[in-house]
């Protein structure tokens, strides 16, 4: 048993004033793997003052200093390598190749991109008649889900200590003990005592005690927008800067003059259930013409069959989804399509073959889903692809951006098309014919998806004050 009930506060691992705990369950079999302390208020007090003193000499650190950090952290986390891509994959259920490609990958190639970024920021410039200084906001509080862990704790926490920032980072209750490695690494790597503090826990009480903690400058938040929204009310009162990256419901245009419509239409389903479709900005909705309608049902079909599910351990594509609680949730919204009079052209409620413990779920498509529909236009947050049919570009083009969401856009035609329908998206990230998202390109959303931006030099601008300094 994985029992790990301390936190790391003030280079310390620290034992928690609760004595509740949280069971860490693996998805793929259903069984407990451990516990987590559950935290308190307390706790989390404890992790702001560290993180406070701390903050009153690393603020002056100068670039040197935290370049040498990333790099000593980067080195580390390459040593953990392994560690990482096997707790991920036993926490949350992504196959281990998944891991290793991209789960934990994704670690280092955000600390790079911060780095990069780092290397190149001026934070004291002359303008006009004055000196503009971009100065680090303070103690960053940093709440995460469970989908894919490191990318969203490494992004927040690399944009923080490059800006001279100090954190409280609170991961996922259910995906926790990756963090709880960051923490090892971050130690090993000789980061001073209390610039990254640790406190695990129940959102509505740990996220909640940060989120209102008058001497936390900044909240920084990933996860469902209901908590997005309540992180923002409860950082009210003490009106600290709040970011958010929330939900999504992307819509992927396949345009008549694509290239190839079924190397688009496979692509884009494949993407849809890649990590069991637990991705924020996963194209759920694709959006096909009725001229190529018909073939494009058949393709995403086939595509969904054979995408094999099973054992993360195993040789498949895909392995179960992350936690109970989402794994009901999906059911429920395939259910719904079902009685709502969308077309289950591949997959369903049923469980995959031989996979009979643990929370598989089929790859599933839908045909004939109409903008009405609940699958239309909740976040499913499952592999689950609902093919619509327009009848002119500009039907296209509104179906995308109906939605109360506006994370990501992917479109599939000829170029410059495709570049002209992109500007008409109402979304923060827009990927053409397939492209992969961009080191250190900007990432987070309009309307309900979100607050601000991450990645690189966006990522640490977030993470700073601005100072005009005004003289005779
Ligand atoms: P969630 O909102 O339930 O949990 C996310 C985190 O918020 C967890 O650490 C949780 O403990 C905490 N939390 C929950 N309630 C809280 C509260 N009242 N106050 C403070 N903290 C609270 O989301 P989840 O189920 O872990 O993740 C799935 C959601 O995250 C999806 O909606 C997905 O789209 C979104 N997401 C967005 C992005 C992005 O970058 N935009 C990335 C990944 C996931």
């Amino acid at each position: 048993m994985k029992d790990k009930l301390d936190f790391y506060i003030n280079g310390q691992w620290v034992q928690s004033e609760s004595s509740e705990t949280i069971e860490v369950i693996n998805p793929a079999n259903e069984k407990i793997i451990g516990h987590v302390a559950a935290g308190t208020k307390e706790d989390i007090n404890k992790a702001v003052i560290a993180a406070s003193n701390a903050f009153q000499t690393f603020q002056y650190s100068s670039k040197d200093d935290r370049i040498e950090l990333l790099n000593n952290i980067i080195a580390e986390y390459e040593n953990r390598y392994q560690d990482f891509v096997d707790t991920i994959t036993e926490e949350m259920g992504s196959p281990i190749w998944l891991s290793s490609a991209a789960q934990a990958k994704t670690g280092i190639k955000n600390i790079n991109e911060t780095l990069d970024a780092l290397k190149e920021y001026a934070f004291e410039k002359a303008e006009g008649d004055y000196i503009l200084i971009k100065e680090p906001i303070g103690v960053v509080g940093m709440i995460t889900p469970w989908n894919w862990p490191m990318n969203q704790i490494t992004t927040k926490v690399s944009a923080a200590l490059a800006a001279g920032c100090t954190m409280v980072l609170k991961p996922s209750e259910i995906s926790p003990y990756c963090g709880m490695l960051l923490a090892e690494v971050f130690d090993k790597a000789g980061v001073p005592d209390g610039i990254f503090n640790l406190v695990n826990g129940y959102g509505p009480i740990v996220g909640a005690a940060l989120s209102e903690h008058k001497d936390v400058a900044m909240m920084s938040f990933t996860g469902s927008t209901r908590a997005g929204i309540a992180v923002a009310q409860a950082s009210a009162t003490s009106v600290k800067r709040v970011h958010q990256e929330l939900g999504g419901k992307s819509s992927n245009i396949i345009l008549d003059d694509v290239a190839d419509l079924e190397k688009s239409v496979k692509g884009g389903a494949g993407h849809c259930f890649l990590n069991s479709g637990q991705s924020c900005n996963a194209p759920t909705k694709m959006l096909v013409s009725s001229k190529n309608y018909d073939q494009a049902v058949e393709v995403a079909a086939l595509t969904a069959k054979n995408t094999t599910v099973g054992d993360p351990h195993g040789e498949f594509r895909i392995g179960p989804i992350a936690n109970k609680v989402q794994y009901e949730k999906i059911l429920r919204l395939i259910e719904l399509g079902i009685e709502e009079g969308a077309t289950l052209v591949a997959g369903g409620v049923e469980k995959p073959e031989g996979c009979d413990q643990g929370y598989y779920v089929q790859p599933t498509v839908f045909a004939n889903v109409t903008t009405d529909m609940t699958i239309a236009n909740e976040e499913i947050f499952g592999p689950v692809l609902c093919i619509i049919k327009y009848e002119t570009e500009d039907e296209a083009i509104a179906i995308a951006n109906d939605t109360e969401y506006g994370l990501a856009g992917y479109i599939q035609g000829e170029k410059v098309h495709a570049h002209e329908v992109a500007k008409k998206i109402r979304a923060g990230q827009v990927i053409i014919n397939g492209g992969a998202r961009g080191t250190g390109a900007p990432f987070g959303g309009y309307k309900s998806s979100g607050n601000g931006r991450e990645h690189g030099r966006h990522g640490l601008e977030e993470c700073l004050e601005t100072k005009a300094v005004i003289a005779p």
